[in-house]
């Protein structure tokens, strides 16, 4: 019984890393795409520029990070 239910948890987890790393995947992509349009470095919603600090966090950051807040509200 212990098991099975640990066996279960583990489960959803990883499904939820796949999920994750699903989406990240497609915003690599995303970001892939910008850096072929020569749009790389611009946020996706205002067209501001992203900052390096940003972007070398998170190299396929799409959005600005008041835009970012912004879709997370
Ligand atoms: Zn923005």
């Amino acid at each position: 019984m212990d098991t099975d239910v640990r066996e279960q948890v583990g489960h959803d987890t990883i499904e939820a890393q796949v999920k994750d790393m699903e989406k990240r995947i497609e915003r690599i992509e995303l970001a892939l795409n910008k850096i072929n349009r020569g749009h790389y470095g611009r946020c996706d919603k205002c067209g501001g520029a992203i900052p390096v600090e940003r972007l070398e966090l998170v190299p396929e950051a799409l959005f600005c990070v008041d835009c970012e807040k912004k879709l997370h509200k």
